[in-house]
């Protein structure tokens, strides 16, 4: 009767306030953390197995924020896709890539293309004129083909696949390449995924991490011998130790991205990790 009702009032109607409150200041900090240049991107070394050389780097977002200091993609993506402000944030960290990975490509030429990926969101693939951005920034940045690199998971061409075929098709038609992100977390298989143009497949870090030691190297070789009968190469990520490494390079990946070879940072230190690896 009316002592719960009380407790309900006096209980649960503060907190949820209070949370409402965090998330609508969160929401409109995030809108403006754009503007005043609080996000930043962050860029992780994928490593090609033959010679352990930096072959490429992933745009990873953060949130510096006055605050609360530097926050996670984990703890803002998904609000900025509920507002749809992963619209404006996709475009900057696309723009931001292409400009850095060809001031990178100018400084340290490598024999085969450096290459650098950027993580696209559902509303900004099939809500949003990617194809018109791409092209803009794809014109201006002057960079080799399929060097800049689109990632996406496999949930997000799955929400409308017929429209997601259509747009990879034209992503690629523009000279970037397509990263099929966190494999191995949904349940299409791989064959049914050929249906979209990608080049790349990024084995999630779960596979890395926490598969039991005895079927992992049974899952990796599977999944790894398919993407190549399919024409693709295959990154893993989460590798953290070498011999994580090594066991991966023995069953044919070709590119490793895990904290073993570094953790996400900043372009310049990134830079200095390129040029350290073109001397060595
Ligand atoms: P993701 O695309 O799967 O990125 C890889 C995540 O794995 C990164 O987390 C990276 O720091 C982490 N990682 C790399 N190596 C290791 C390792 O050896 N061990 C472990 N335990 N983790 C490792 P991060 O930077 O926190 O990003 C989380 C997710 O946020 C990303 O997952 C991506 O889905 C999303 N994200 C980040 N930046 C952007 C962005 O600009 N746009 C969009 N739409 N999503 C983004
Ligand atoms: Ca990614
Ligand atoms: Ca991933
Ligand atoms: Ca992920």
């Amino acid at each position: 009767g009316k002592r719960i009702g009380g407790d309900r009032i006096d209980i649960y109607k503060p907190a949820m306030r209070a949370r409402k409150t965090d998330r609508l200041t969160l929401e409109s900090e995030l809108r403006r953390a754009l503007e005043r240049e609080e996000i930043t991107l962050l860029y992780q070394p994928i490593v090609r197995l033959e010679d352990r050389s930096v072959a490429g780097f992933e745009a990873l977002a953060r949130w510096d924020h006055p605050k609360m200091g530097r926050l996670s993609p984990s703890e803002f993506i998904s609000i900025a896709e509920e507002i749809g402000l992963i619209v404006d944030l996709g475009l900057f960290a696309l723009e931001r890539t292409a400009r850095q990975l060809a001031i990178w490509q100018r400084a340290v030429p490598t024999r085969v293309p450096l290459f650098a990926s950027v993580n696209v969101s559902s509303r900004q693939l099939l809500r949003h004129d990617l194809i018109h951005d791409l092209r803009t920034v794809m014109a201006r940045s002057g960079l080799m083909r399929g060097s800049l690199k689109l990632e996406m998971t496999e949930s997000l061409v799955m929400e409308n696949p017929e429209l997601a075929a259509q747009i990879l098709h034209r992503i690629k038609e523009l000279g970037a390449g397509l990263a099929l992100d966190d494999f191995g977390t949904g349940h299409s298989s791989l064959a049914y995924l050929q249906r979209f143009p990608f080049d790349t497949i990024k084995i999630d870090k779960s596979f890395v991490r926490t598969t039991a030691k005895g079927t992992r190297p049974v899952l990796l070789r599977s999944i790894i011998g398919l993407a190549h009968d399919l024409g693709m190469e295959v990154v893993a990520e989460g590798a953290e130790t070498d011999s994580d490494a090594v066991e991966l390079y023995q069953l044919g990946c070709e590119y490793v991205q895990g904290y073993v070879f570094g953790e996400p940072m900043p372009a310049e230190a990134a830079r200095e990790l390129l040029i350290g690896d073109r001397l060595a």
